[in-house]
């Protein structure tokens, strides 16, 4: 999940250049099928376009089962992405593979890993939050969803597992990077008129932010 569109205005004019020059739609999209042991087998930490399969493919490869033995560093890895492209999560089909694991950071807890996540109760209440997601830079949409998650996951020993409720902004990031462990992305969540609404309001922002990058130097 990608922090929120204020927060990305109120940072320095390096930042607008990055969020720039990534742009998704510019890439053409892969028409090679790809097997589900591809999505494993390479390790490349770096954002796929959004429409990779690895996306759409639930992750349900264990991270633990197999002979990768070096996860605080993936996971390190992964935390060094989101943090470069301003976001507070990252799940492994977003750098097209397919490890039951994602990363956030949480308010309270700061920088976390988790694997092999499940949510064990959602709250009857929901609140509608504006979600943004890094595989859709500057796309924002507001997302009804439960207020709070009892949560379980392993942490990356494997064997230590986490059990907790979450609340605010970590219960919405942590059900976003859960849905992405699904192959589910957020903007299937909307109707297509909210859809295109939001995708209009994006190519605005990527004006805006031209303007801004382009001013100081004019
Ligand atoms: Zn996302």
């Amino acid at each position: 999940m990608s922090k929120s569109e204020e927060t990305i205005f109120i940072e320095n004019e390096d930042t607008h250049a990055k969020v720039k020059l990534y742009n998704p739609y510019e890439k053409s999209a892969s028409t090679e099928s790809i097997s589900l042991t591809d999505f494993v087998e390479d390790w490349v930490c770096e954002l796929v376009e959004p429409k990779h399969p690895a996306l759409t493919t639930p992750a349900t490869v264990d991270p633990f089962a197999g002979g990768v033995s070096d996860w605080e560093d993936k996971e390190k890895q992964m935390l060094d992405l989101m943090h470069d492209k301003l976001g507070i999560g990252l799940a492994s089909p977003q750098i097209g593979s397919s490890y039951n694991m994602f990363v956030m950071n949480h308010t309270v807890l700061g920088d976390i890993g988790v694997y092999k996540p499940e949510i064990v109760e959602f709250s009857e209440e929901t609140v509608v939050i504006e979600e943004g997601c890094l595989t859709f830079p500057l796309l924002y949409i507001h997302i009804t969803r439960p207020e709070k998650v009892k949560v379980k996951y392993f942490k990356s020993d494997g064997t230590t597992q986490v059990e907790t409720w979450m609340d605010g902004i970590d219960a919405r990031c942590f059900q976003h990077e859960f849905e992405h462990l699904q192959g589910e992305l957020f903007l299937d969540k909307v109707s297509d008129m909210k859809l295109q609404r939001a995708f209009k309001k994006r190519e605005k922002l990527f004006k805006k932010l031209e303007k801004k990058v382009v001013k100081p130097n004019a």
